[in-house]
Order: C-alpha cells, then structure tokens, then sequence
C-alpha cells in the first residue's frame, strides 16, 4: 500500500549532477529520494544532469558554431537533465516503488519565449498532482521548460535550483531541499578556501546577494521565489545527510558577531568603456537601452571625465557569456553618439563581500582593500550596496583575493578534517 495519499504533505527536493554524476550515485539518490517517500510525503524531485554532462554538451555546440544560442542550442542541452531523470527513476522502480520521469513541458513548466535564460512564468501542477495522488514518485527534469510555442527553453546554467523552487512554489510543498556535494552555504567556496566555516542559518537577502555575485552554490532566482513565496529552502549535502545544512530565514540574526557573512567571486566577467563619449543628455540612456534591448545585464557602471574636454568615458561590467553580443551592440552605439572607442578587458573577477551586518559598520570596505592591498591586488573597479561591497581585479588573481579576504574577515576559521566530498577537486 502507498505511504501517501492525496492528503500527504509535498516536498520537493533537488540532486544537482555532482549528486548523480554514475549508476552508484544516481541509486544513492533513489534511495533518499524513497525514504522521504517513506516517511508519508508525495515526493517530487528535480534532477540535475549527470556530472559534467551539461558541460560536455556546451563543448559539443561550441565546436559546431562560433556562438551558440538559441532554440536548438536549449533543446541540446535540456537532453542532460532527460537522461537523469530517466534513469533515477528506473532505480526507484527496481527498488519496487512507482516512479515517473517528466520533462519541463510533461511537468507544466512554462517560460518566457526568450532561449537560453527564460524566466518560469506559470507551473500548470496538474499532471503532477495527479500522479502524485496516484502513489508516484515523480522526477522533474531542471533547468527547462518550454514555451508558448511549444519549443524547449532552458533557465540558464545552475538553473535546476530555480526550478526546484518555483516547483515547491506551485505545490505548495512543505519545504524545498537542495542536495549538492558540500553539507549547505560556507563562508566562501570551501574548494578555494578549505578552512571556510559552514552557515547554519543565512537570510534570504543575504543569500540573493552571495548567489548574485558569483557565489554558485545556489541560482539567484531560486532564492528570489524562495524569499518572494516565503518557501522553507534548505541547502543540504547528498553525501552527509545527518548534517542538516543550511536553512533560509527571513529575519536577519542582528546578534551575529561578524560583518561579512559570505564572500564570493566571479570569474566570468568581461568589462567594456565607451571611450570620448560626447558629454550630453542621453548618451548613458542610448547605451545601456541599446544593451538592455538585446537582454545585456549590465553590473557595475562608472562615468569618469574623458580625456578630451566636452567628452566622458562610460564605464561597465557585464557577465562574460554576453560579451560578443555586447561588442555588437556597442560598435553601433559608438557610431550612432559620436564615441572615440570601444575598450574591452574580458580577463576580469569580480570579488565580492556580503553581510547585512556591514550597514551600521563603517570601515568594512577600508579592511577589505586593505587585504587586497596587503596581498599585493590591484582594485579595478569598486561598487558598494547596503549589504555589499564588489571589487574588480584580474581574473588569475581572483581566488587569491578571497582567501586573503576571506582571512581578514574570518582570521580564526581552521580547516576542518572533512573538508571536501568528492573527486571535483578544483582550481
Ligand atoms: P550542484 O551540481 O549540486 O548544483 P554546484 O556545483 O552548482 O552543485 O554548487 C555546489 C558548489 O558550489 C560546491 O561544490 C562549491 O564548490 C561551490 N560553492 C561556491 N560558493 C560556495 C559557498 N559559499 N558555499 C558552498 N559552496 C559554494
Ligand atoms: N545542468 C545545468 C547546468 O549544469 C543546470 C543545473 O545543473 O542546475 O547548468
Ligand atoms: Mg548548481
């Protein structure tokens, strides 16, 4: 007889390809996946694709053309996450228990028309709802979705956690956990920084930061309808699962003792300076709507006088993925304001600090430059938010700059005897 019934509580849970990357891995997760089941919950799991598969799959395309993108470019790398969910659900069912794959469109999952990044805009949970009440295990394939058209679109990498989310969202689960190969969020990447001090509990906002500035361990927008749909998210280790990991809250702990609550760098980013820009109203808007039109994030924006009298140079940084739509959009706009040149540095970090115990703290940014300059790091480019402080600096120097950072700001942190999971030993 089913441990569940139409009554049962959901929970959505999450395996990101590390968790699933060989047959002994993927039943290692049936395995959890079950005893949640067990336990008397109507179980939904999202899957990630096995291991580097992803990777491999952007490498493929990469060979084939210049610059991939588009429809054909999702429907490519969507297969990764169809091969996952398949097969975690051919373990379970081995295991005696009734499981079901689906993809994005299978599980009601519609997106944005755009490719390669679309945002969820609607989950139709019917069919999983019904087969959920029928006793079925379900597994949902991350990262995709499709369209109005019909055709597969895919969230942008690291998305599985979005959908995971924006799932437990529509179902109203009980609560939404992300399995990965570390036990939750640290101080900083503890693949850069071994000595990097678990967080038990971090705030939504702080995390939105962390995640936005780099910090992979979790996609940015999952935690945004984390925080907007109040849904309990927990990011916990497949490998240690006595460990509870680390819990979203949505009040910030104001008794912590630390400023900093996590650092992160980014090693993709590229930077760009419209050069001898005419100094007049709406060039800034010409340029950013320009880059805004073609979907181009822009990040940091800094405006200096130009060399030339009457001239000023329009400074940015954006994600490195955009950098040769953005080298197109900006040839014309240098045309079209009468600019002297493009300069472009795609060799760029972006090393940032986070902590909502920064904001009646002064002197945090002064230690923080003060650490970069003490290891002999040259700052590029700065920005600062309430809860933020993002510096610039060659990319070879990046994780140099967090663990000098990170040593600052957490001098006692000692390296713990089980620091890493499994073999993606890394940098
Ligand atoms: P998954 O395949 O499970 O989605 P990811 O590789 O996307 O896993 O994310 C987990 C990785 O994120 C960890 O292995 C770790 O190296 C990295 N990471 C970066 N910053 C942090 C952090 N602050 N805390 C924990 N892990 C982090
Ligand atoms: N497989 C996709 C990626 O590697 C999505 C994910 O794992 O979240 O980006
Ligand atoms: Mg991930």
């Amino acid at each position: 007889m089913s441990p569940t019934n139409s009554e049962s509580p959901i929970i959505v849970q999450k395996f990101g390809g590390s968790s699933v990357a060989d047959a002994d891995k993927i039943k290692n997760v049936a395995r959890i996946i079950v005893d949640t089941y067990e336990k008397g919950f109507r179980t939904v799991a999202v899957i990630s694709a096995m291991g580097d598969s992803t990777d491999d799959l952007v490498e493929l395309a990469g060979k084939l053309c210049e610059n991939p993108g588009g429809r054909e470019y999702d429907a490519l790398l969507a297969t990764g996450e169809m091969v996952s969910v398949a097969a975690v659900a051919m373990a379970i069912q081995t295991m005696g228990y009734p499981a079901m794959s689906m993809n994005g469109g299978q599980a009601g999952i519609y997106t944005e028309d755009l490719h390669n990044r679309a945002r969820i805009l609607e989950i139709k949970t019917n069919n999983i709802i019904q087969h959920l009440n029928q006793g079925y295990i379900i597994l949902v394939t991350g990262f995709q979705g499709v369209n109005s058209k019909g055709d597969i679109t895919t969230l942008g990498r690291g998305g599985s956690d979005t959908s995971a989310v924006a799932l437990a969202g529509a179902l109203s689960a009980e609560r939404c956990d992300i399995y990965t190969d570390v036990r939750g969020v640290y101080s900083t990447d503890p693949r850069v920084v071994p000595e990097a001090i678990k967080i038990e509990q971090i705030s939504y906002i702080e995390m939105m930061e962390l995640a936005r500035v780099g910090a992979q361990v979790l996609h940015p927008r999952a935690v945004e309808l984390a925080r907007q749909g109040n849904i309990r998210l927990c990011k916990r280790s497949t490998f240690y699962l006595e460990d509870p990991g680390t819990m979203m809250i949505g009040e910030v702990n104001s008794d912590r003792g630390n400023a900093v609550t996590g650092i992160a760098c980014d090693n993709s980013q590229s930077r760009f300076a419209v050069v001898g820009c005419p100094d007049q109203p709406g060039v800034a808007a010409e340029i950013f709507g320009s880059l805004a039109s073609e979907n181009i994030s822009v990040d940091m924006i800094i405006q200096s006088l130009g060399k030339r009298e009457g001239t000023n140079d329009i400074a940015f940084t954006i994600n490195s993925t955009d950098a040769h739509d953005a080298l197109r959009v900006l040839n014309t706009v240098k045309e079209k304001i009468g600019a002297e040149s493009i300069k472009s540095d795609i060799e760029i970090a972006k090393v940032s600090i986070v902590g909502a115990g920064m904001i009646d703290r002064p002197g945090i940014a002064a230690e923080m430059f003060e650490a970069l300059s003490d290891s002999g790091i040259n700052i590029k480019m700065i920005s600062t938010s309430e809860i933020k402080i993002s510096c610039l600096v060659d990319k070879n120097q990046g994780h140099d700059a967090v663990r000098a950072i990170h040593q600052k700001f957490f001098p006692h942190a000692h390296s713990p005897e089980d620091v890493m999971v499994n073999e993606k030993v890394g940098y």
